[in-house]
C-alpha cells in the first residue's frame, strides 16, 4: 500500500486551505523579496515547491545536503533539480569541520549524547542553513502544527524574528498533504511508502509504527523535548541554532 493510499484524506475545508495557501505564497513573494524555500525533500516541502512552480513565483529553492542522506533522498534531489522551474541550490557542510568532528568523535557520535548530536547537526545543517539564508528577507518552510507539540502554535507568517518565516502549510493535515500529492502527481520520497513520515539523515531517521507520534522516527533515542535539529529553534540572532 502506498503512502497515497494510506494517507490521502482531505479535510472538509481543504479547498479553502489550498486557495489561502496559494494566496499566501503569492503575497509572500511580493512582500518579502528576496525570499527562498527550504526543501528537505519530505512530502510537505515537495508540495510547496510544486505550488511555487505552478504559480510561477520567483522563489528559489535550497536543499541542505548533509552528507548523511539516504540514497533515495539523493535520487529525489536529482529529479527535483532536473524538473523544477524554480532554481534549486544545494548547500553542503564545510568539509574540514566534518572531517575534524568525525575524526575526534567518530561517525556514530550522535547516539552518544544530545550535545554530540547537536554538534553534528550544527556542522551539517545549521551552519549551511545560515549560509543559505544570508541576504534573504524571509524563508518558506513546511512546518505544520500537527507535526508535534513543539509546533502546535506555528503561525502562517512568523515575523517575531528579523528574518520572517512563512509556513504556508501550517494548518494543513497529513491527509491534506497527501491529497495534494495525489491530485497533482507530485514526485515524492519513496521512503514515505515504507512508513517514514519525517525524513532526515539516514542514521537519525527510522520508520514509525501505527499510532506513534509523527516525529517519533527522528532521533528516537532522545527525549521528546530535544527533538529539533536546530533549524527551527529561535535565537537572539534570528537565525536557527
Ligand atoms: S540529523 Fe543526525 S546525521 Fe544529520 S546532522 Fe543531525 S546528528 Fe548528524
Amino acid at each position: 500500500m502506498s503512502a497515497i493510499d494510506l494517507h490521502a484524506r482531505p479535510s472538509q475545508d481543504y479547498e479553502r486551505k489550498l486557495a489561502e495557501t496559494r494566496h499566501l505564497l503569492v503575497r509572500a513573494a511580493a512582500e518579502f523579496p528576496p525570499l527562498t524555500q527550504a526543501n528537505s525533500l519530505g512530502a510537505e516541502d515537495m508540495v510547496i515547491t510544486h505550488l511555487v512552480n505552478s504559480l510561477e513565483l520567483d522563489i528559489p529553492v535550497f536543499v541542505l545536503e548533509t552528507g548523511m542522506l539516504h540514497p533515495e533522498t539523493l535520487d529525489l534531489l536529482e529529479r527535483l533539480k532536473a524538473t523544477s522551474r524554480a532554481p534549486v541550490k544545494v548547500y553542503t557542510p564545510v568539509q574540514e569541520s566534518v572531517v575534524q568532528f568525525v575524526g575526534r568523535e567518530g561517525k556514530d557520535a550522535m547516539y552518544r549524547s544530545i550535545e554530540l548530536r547537536k554538534g553534528c547537526c550544527h556542522i551539517r545543517k545549521v551552519e549551511p542553513l545560515q549560509r543559505a539564508l544570508q541576504g534573504q528577507r524571509a524563508w518558506i518552510t513546511g512546518l505544520r502544527r500537527e507535526q508535534s507539540t513543539a509546533r502546535a502554535e506555528v503561525p502562517l507568517v512568523d515575523t517575531s524574528e528579523p528574518r520572517a518565516k512563512v509556513n504556508p502549510l501550517a494548518d494543513w493535515t497529513w491527509g491534506d498533504v497527501w491529497h495534494y500529492i495525489a491530485q497533482n502527481q507530485v514526485d515524492y520520497h519513496p521512503l514515505h511508502d515504507q512508513f517514514y513520515h519525517s525524513i532526515g539523515c539516514a542514521p537519525c531517521t527510522r520508520a514509525i509504527a501505527v499510532g506513534e507520534d509523527f516525529r517519533a522516527g527522528r532521533w528516537w533515542w532522545e527525549d521528546e523535548k530535544a527533538k529539533e535539529c536546530g533549524l527551527h529553534v529561535k535565537t537572539d540572532e534570528g537565525v536557527a541554532a
